[in-house]
């Protein structure tokens, strides 16, 4: 997929909204639209990559320094005992964009129950979604 069609490149210019909660001149940081637990946050590099494999040494130590950030951001402002760290390549792996992205998704197991690489994506609520990235701002 090229960064013409890439809704994560769009979410970068402005085309399409999001619950920014982070940004800096590499990377940026934004809600889930489909959380698979309340607060669940995306780190992306600004340019268009599709794995891992092609990112540049910039800015993968750009994107994993901010993904730092805002874990401790998200652990302190939801107060959550665990925080787990996701990142797919591809589409075998179940990567649904295909823009390089880390997931951060807070943890409180066996309570959550969340099963962390089968999941099909589900719509969350959009008032919760923004109190949560509203709490990560702040704790910023
Ligand atoms: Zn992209």
């Amino acid at each position: 997929m090229s960064a013409d069609s890439c809704i994560f490149c769009d979410i970068v210019a402005g085309k399409i909204p999001c619950h920014k909660v982070y940004e800096d001149d590499r990377t940026m940081a934004f809600m889930d639209v489909n959380p698979l637990a309340p607060g669940h946050t995306l780190v992306i590099p600004k340019s268009h990559y599709t794995t891992l494999l092609e990112l540049t040494p910039g800015d993968m130590a750009a994107v994993h320094q901010t993904s730092q950030k805002i874990a401790a951001a998200i652990i302190s402002a939801l107060k959550v005992p665990g925080l787990a760290v996701l990142q797919l390549n591809g589409k075998g792996a179940n990567q649904v964009v295909m823009h390089y992205h880390v997931h951060l998704i807070p943890r409180n197991r066996p309570k959550d129950k969340l099963k962390l690489l089968e999941w099909s994506p589900k719509k969350g609520n959009t008032r919760s979604i923004k109190s949560k990235a509203e709490k990560i701002r702040e704790a910023l």
